[in-house]
């Protein structure tokens, strides 16, 4: 399901009205008033998804489900890097 979704707003929901929602990511009831997490894909809020929190750990420990700030960490290089072999290899031969 998260495949064509770079990045999840996730948040802890908690519903104040007795209704169930289907977890998108295991497919069982999840109550509303129970602790949840609410899944909003690119942070579109149209098309939020309560989740059971445990299934959220679960995904995101598998390295799915990324923030908005990991997905834009992720699209980088980290910072500190190497510079490349060829720079310290030109630099040597001018010296
Ligand atoms: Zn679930």
């Amino acid at each position: 399901m998260a495949d064509e979704v770079s990045w999840w707003d996730i948040r802890p929901a908690q519903g104040t009205q007795p209704k169930t929602y289907t977890c998108p990511l295991c497919r069982q009831r999840l109550f509303a008033m129970n602790p949840n997490t609410l899944l909003s894909p690119e942070g579109d809020r149209d098309r939020r998804r309560h989740a059971h929190t445990a299934c959220v750990a679960e995904q995101r420990a598998a390295g799915r489900l990324l923030t908005r700030s990991e997905w834009e960490r992720s699209l980088r290089p980290p910072d500190g890097v190497a510079p490349p072999w060829w720079r310290r290899l030109t630099r040597r031969g001018h010296t």
